[in-house]
């Protein structure tokens, strides 16, 4: 699904350059489930939105799908991303006027999905994440890991064959995070492709192969040994 190579990003910084990825090349093949790591700072978000089409490198190649999109001009890449990725965030990114079912519904609406056919495929996705009763509630009457219910909802509703997910479960309690990464197992499980950014290892472990930036760089690239194991 995904292939990088030599991933260059800079940000310009008055005079300076900030150089952020310094060289990241990798190869991520349907289905599997990669956790990446590293200290705050080393490129991980930066390289996500890469990865999610949401922000373009200063050199190197990407393949997404089979599509080179480190070429693409910004109307094109939109048409990729809508298509091919569903991202979920820390934060949620929710819109707080929208309902549950308003909300998952929106990408839907930059496919042309007619609103009954957008009614019903929300309304589906909710129920596959736990949460086919609050399909009316706003954000601000839902928990926080609900609210994270509705953002993999709508990451989903467009069958992406990428699922990237930056730090998921950073503003929620153990208990609720722990809920979350079994959805992100079941996604898994299904046949997508997922890449998650988390700090703690404990979240990592959940998935199949681990890999750890450092300063721009891949410092380590490996099977999950536990997972692996199990799994064989
Ligand atoms: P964290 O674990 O804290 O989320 P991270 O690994 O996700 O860290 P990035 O967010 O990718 O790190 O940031 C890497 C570096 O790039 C940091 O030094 C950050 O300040 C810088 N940076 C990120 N985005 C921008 C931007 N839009 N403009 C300038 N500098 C940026
Ligand atoms: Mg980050």
């Amino acid at each position: 699904v995904i292939h990088l190579e030599n991933i260059l990003k800079s940000y310009h910084m008055g005079n300076n350059d900030l150089q952020v990825l310094k060289g990241v090349s990798l190869n991520i093949f349907k289905n599997e489930y990669v956790a990446l790591m590293g200290p705050s700072g080393s490129g991980k978000s930066t390289l996500m939105n890469i990865l999610g089409c949401l922000d373009t490198p200063s050199g190197g190649k990407y393949v997404l799908s089979g599509h080179d999109v480190s070429t693409m001009e910004d109307n094109e890449l939109a048409r990729i991303r809508n298509q091919e990725i569903g991202f979920v965030f820390q934060q949620f990114n929710l819109m707080p006027r929208l309902t549950a079912l308003e909300n998952v519904a929106v990408p839907l609406i930059y496919a042309g999905v007619s609103k009954k056919e957008r009614e019903d495929k929300a309304r589906a996705m909710l129920e596959k994440v736990g949460l086919g009763e609050r399909y009316k509630h706003r954000p601000n009457e839902l928990s926080g890991g609900q609210c994270q219910r509705v953002a993999i909802a709508r990451a989903l509703v467009n069958d992406p064959s990428l699922i990237l997910a930056d730090e998921p479960t950073g503003n929620l309690d153990s208990k609720t995070s722990v809920e979350i990464m079994d959805i992100f197992g079941n996604i898994h499980a299904s046949g997508n492709t997922v890449v998650l950014v988390t700090h703690e290892e404990d979240i990592a472990e959940h998935a199949r192969r681990i890999v750890r930036l450092r300063d721009g760089v891949i410092e380590s690239d490996k099977l999950n040994e536990i997972k692996s194991a199990v799994s064989i």
